[in-house]
């Protein structure tokens, strides 16, 4: 069993697709063990995108990030993190697949709805940041 940070991005929420997020993941058989509504601040946001600090799209990605609400969950499933990421379609537009999350919603690369953690390492470290043990339930 893994678990693995799953985030619908402002755009999602700001779209009302946060019920066709949560139910591509029930359905694929995933299980839900922990969801809140909150919008990030920036320390937070730098936090979650730290490795991308040095990139030229960072001081955009974390006003994005912080400009509305997110959903933040914790999925748990036999390799859920690979699940989840295959779910979400690729970051390029262009190779983000039809069926995937990305690929039937939006042809944008930063406005692209949802993020799930990339490695069992950053799964930790993630829902470490994003949640107190006692709200996994
Ligand atoms: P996420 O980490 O959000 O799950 P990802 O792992 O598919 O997405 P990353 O390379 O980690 O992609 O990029 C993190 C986020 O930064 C992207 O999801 C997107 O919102 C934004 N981003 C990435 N590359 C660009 C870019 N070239 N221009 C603008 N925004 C970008
Ligand atoms: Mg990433």
């Amino acid at each position: 069993m893994e678990r693995t940070f799953v985030m619908v991005k402002p755009d999602g929420v700001e779209r009302r697709l946060v019920g066709e997020i949560i139910r591509r993941f029930e359905n694929r058989g995933l299980r839900l063990v922990g969801l809140k509504l909150l919008q990030p601040g920036r320390a937070l946001a730098e936090k979650h995108y730290a490795v991308h600090r040095e990139k030229p799209f960072f001081q955009e990605l974390v006003d994005f990030i912080t400009g509305g609400p997110v959903v933040a969950m914790v999925w748990e499933g036999n390799q859920a993190i690979l699940l989840v990421r295959n779910m979400m379609g690729a970051l390029k537009p262009e190779n983000a697949q039809p069926g995937t999350i990305r690929g039937d919603y939006t042809t944008d690369i930063q406005t692209n709805l949802v993020h799930g953690s990339d490695a069992p390492e950053t799964a930790q470290s993630e829902i470490a940041l994003w949640f107190k043990p006692e709200e996994l339930l």
